[in-house]
């Protein structure tokens, strides 16, 4: 369970994964690459690719970034022939970092093959897989989305799609997946649509892609978002389009538009950029600072950040310099180098700061451990006051929905008031943007507590979908090595 462990121990958040398909354009593979590099920021542990050529699926899937697996000359790019794809990046949470957990996962059943690519977080699978280990199945990975195969192999429909259809209905969680066979692309997202999945098209071709971002990239146009509980699947004869789970009320991850999603996508029909801005604005009008700068934690910061200076005519400054080039601090197996860790990370400049009162703004504040950090570098390189304002409500909650949180008692916002987090982190003032506010910010009057429009759960703690593993105590989380093996 120890890379389980290593994985919670960071101070940020990580969004699990990013897929992307493309059906019937020449040099499928190659594309599903160039997608697959722009969701980058979605996983960053492994990627892969499935392509289908004449008969045979092709499989690349391997450790490490896009760009090092599949760059310039790479022969696993040029192995991956054929005019249909899917991919997947991968940050590991659930079934942990191993190879075999590389997605996409790829199996042949009654009918023909299917490798699906799934970003989200099944919250019952444990008790699935349980139950398919008791039927006698043999699971190569310990990834949920082999749950998702196992279920389709044993399904008694007749078509493929059909057999999908069923072991989805079986599920619970978030789930965005695009599955390929020999003949057919198709596209799912959850009932409640929690993660993104959005459809374009190049050349006539059609695409799923977790944000729109991997569609630029290619010159693709954009068409629509894939709607919450929509299957789509396109044969070379057209597209078809079915609701088969029943309606339910949208609950897309407002996080998304916090910090996962890139700001040069648009989500939901919000672009990204524009929605952090508009918190930053928010946040200026609920909890402002008499300062002298707006300073931005960056990189995810910097929106929320111009929003804040445009609305409070406080100037905006780069105070603090990331260095690109830095591996993440979560991988660093002890406090003391994951201490070093954000120093690499994270500079001061001294010219900016020096004798100034700062606003400092994040996205949002985890384990405090990276705040408290940051805000005594900022102290160090002179600035006389540090007024923290956060861009998200405090995170009290863990998410069971795809994105790796540690658990709730490791959250500084779960286990202190804000007063006590101000002492803890060393700042003059600190604020978050209220849930009204947040709602606001990304077009709703304030929030509806009987039918709230967005996922909120990780501040509010009301989970829109089940959680039958954390019911029988079991993180679906995590991985089942020890439980199951
Ligand atoms: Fe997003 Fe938070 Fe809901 Fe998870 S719990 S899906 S991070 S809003």
């Amino acid at each position: 369970m120890s890379e389980l462990t290593d994985s919670h121990a960071g101070d940020s958040l990580h969004e699990e994964c990013g897929v992307f398909g493309i059906f019937g354009h020449h040099g499928a593979g190659a594309l599903t690459v160039l997608g697959l590099h722009a969701l980058q920021h979605r996983g960053q542990e492994a990627a892969g690719v499935v392509s289908y050529d004449h008969g045979q699926f092709i499989a690349e899937r391997h450790p490490g970034l896009v760009g090092d697996i599949f760059g310039k000359n790479s022969p696993h790019t040029a192995n991956l022939k054929g005019d249909n794809a899917i991919g997947h990046t991968r940050y590991s949470t659930a079934g942990g970092s191993a190879v075999r957990n590389i997605q996409p996962l790829f199996a042949d059943l009654t009918g023909g093959g299917i490798a699906i690519a799934h970003n989200g977080n099944l919250t019952n699978a444990y008790a699935l897989r349980s139950k398919l280990v008791q039927d006698g199945a043999i699971f190569q990975s310990t990834s949920d989305t082999e749950v998702i195969i196992h279920l389709t192999a044993r399904s008694n429909e007749a078509t493929v799609v059909d057999k999908l259809i069923d072991a989805l209905k079986q599920v619970e969680g978030a789930y965005s997946l695009v599955a390929l066979t020999a003949k057919k692309l198709i596209g799912v997202r959850d009932p409640y649509g929690v993660r993104p999945l959005v459809l374009g098209k190049l050349d006539g071709a059609p695409i799923f892609a977790s944000e729109s971002c991997a569609l630029d990239i290619l010159g693709a146009e954009f068409v629509r978002d894939v709607e919450p509980g929509e299957v789509v699947v396109f044969t070379k004869d057209g597209v078809e389009s079915y609701f088969p789970f029943g309606k339910k009320k949208s609950r897309f991850c407002i996080f998304e538009y916090i910090y996962f999603a890139r700001p040069d996508s648009t989500v939901e029909g919000q672009n990204v950029y524009q929605a952090r801005k508009a918190i930053g604005a928010q946040l200026a009008h609920e909890a402002p600072a008499v300062a002298d700068l707006v300073v931005p934690v960056p990189d995810s910061g910097v929106p929320a950040a111009l929003g804040f200076s445009q609305a409070s005519g406080i100037p905006f400054e780069l105070g603090i310099i990331r260095n690109h080039y830095v591996g993440r601090t979560f991988i660093e197996p002890t406090d003391g180098i994951r201490h070093l860790g954000v120093r690499r990370k994270h500079n001061p400049n001294r010219a900016a700061l020096e004798g100034k009162r700062v606003v400092l703004i994040d996205d949002s504040i985890v384990r405090g451990t990276t705040s408290k950090k940051i805000v005594q570098m900022v102290r160090d390189a002179g600035a006389s006051e540090v007024h923290f304002r956060v861009a998200s409500p405090p995170t009290k909650h863990s998410c069971f929905y795809g994105v790796d949180t540690p658990n709730e008692h490791a959250l500084l916002a779960h286990e202190m008031s804000v007063a006590e987090m101000a002492k803890f982190i060393g700042v003059d003032s600190l604020a978050f943007i209220t849930m009204d506010g947040l709602y606001r910010a990304v077009g709703e009057q304030r929030r509806d507590p009987a039918a709230p429009k967005f996922c909120d759960a990780c501040f509010s703690g009301d989970y829109p979908i089940r959680m039958t593993d954390a019911d029988l105590n079991k993180d679906s989380q995590l991985s089942f090595l020890v439980e199951v093996v």
